[in-house]
């Protein structure tokens, strides 16, 4: 009896081991050149402890990787204009390369707002108006950290994306959006969902065109296995938690005997984000020392 087919599982951190050793050969270079590595600062209003282990992942990672890190910690009772002074003075001071504002932030403080007082030059996660933007325009210098995971592991499929139907499940700024413009970079057929898509009964049929399928909604298992193409490449964005599990938005069991390429969760695109971002805080400093390459 022949065993069942299973799809290649995508895995975040095998692949952050490689754009890893890259941005170190570019960290080198920088170093040589500019005696100085970049620095990143992590902006955190309170202790949420729901940030708590992302500030912790990014701190080791920058720190393995050699890039500066330095979490700014201020007061819970802080203004939104505090926040945004201390902000200037960052997008002011040459030797702070990357900002990243961690979330959640107290109810008096509007993030969007404060999101936009960053130089977008430092914009470290790609979420800036300006940066997003230039995504749209095929000029994207940094580009938000999760959906640039998301792509990357696509990307790691290593099949050719011209004219493939792509579809992607969820519309939100930082992920399907900018997932959907990248996939539309490679000439891929790009169809984004949304509740809208769900609403009117539609989900199930676009899904089941998907030869690349990227999900980010944050609903456990709403993809069931049988809506997956023989063949596709899936990427599971969702993290949610279940009887005290991790699992994605697909189901991962149903959809692992259909795809080609499969990203487990966890250990999908949630490893490789923190990566992407620090490739963001490298491309930041090209960008500051106007020696950066469009993304
Ligand atoms: P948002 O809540 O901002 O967006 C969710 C999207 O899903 C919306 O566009 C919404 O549509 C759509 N949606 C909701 N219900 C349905 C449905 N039934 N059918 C189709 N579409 C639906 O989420 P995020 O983009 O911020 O995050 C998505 C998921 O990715 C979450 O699970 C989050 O935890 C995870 N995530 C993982 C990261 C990582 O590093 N691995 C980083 C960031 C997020 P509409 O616009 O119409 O409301």
């Amino acid at each position: 009896m022949s065993a069942m087919k299973e799809a290649l599982l995508l895995e975040g951190s095998k692949i952050a081991k490689r754009v890893e050793e890259s941005l170190r050969e570019e960290l080198r270079r920088i170093q040589s050149k500019y005696q100085e590595s970049p620095k990143l600062v992590a902006i955190q209003v309170g202790t949420p402890p729901a940030s708590a282990l992302y500030v912790k992942k990014q701190k080791d990672t920058a720190g393995l990787l050699g890039i500066q890190h330095e979490l700014l910690q201020i007061e819970e009772t802080a203004s939104e204009s505090d926040v945004i002074q201390i902000i200037q003075d960052l997008n002011r001071n040459p030797k702070v390369h990357g900002i990243i504002l961690e979330l959640p932030m107290p109810a008096q403080i509007h993030p969007q707002r404060v999101l936009m007082a960053i130089d977008a030059k430092k914009d470290a996660e790609g979420i800036h108006v300006d940066n997003l933007g230039r995504l749209l325009m095929q000029e994207a210098k940094l580009i938000p950290s999760t959906a640039l995971a998301a792509f990357e592991l696509v990307l790691a499929a290593g099949v050719p994306l011209a004219g493939k139907e792509a579809v992607v499940v969820g519309q939100s700024k930082i992920v399907g959006r900018p997932a959907a413009f990248l996939l539309l970079e490679q000439k891929c057929t790009v169809t984004i969902c949304h509740t809208g898509t769900a609403k009117r009964g539609f989900l199930e049929a676009h899904v089941k065109r998907a030869e690349v399928l990227i999900v980010a909604v944050g609903k456990p298992n709403m993809i069931p296995g049988s809506w997956i193409r023989e063949g596709a490449i899936v990427v599971d964005v969702g993290i949610n938690r279940v009887e005290g599990k991790t699992v994605g938005d697909v189901d991962f069991e149903g959809a692992r005997s259909r795809a080609a390429f499969i990203t487990p969760v966890p250990g999908g695109v949630g490893p490789l984000t923190v990566t992407m971002l620090m490739k963001n805080v490298v491309q930041a400093y090209l960008w500051q020392k106007d020696e950066s390459r469009s993304q």
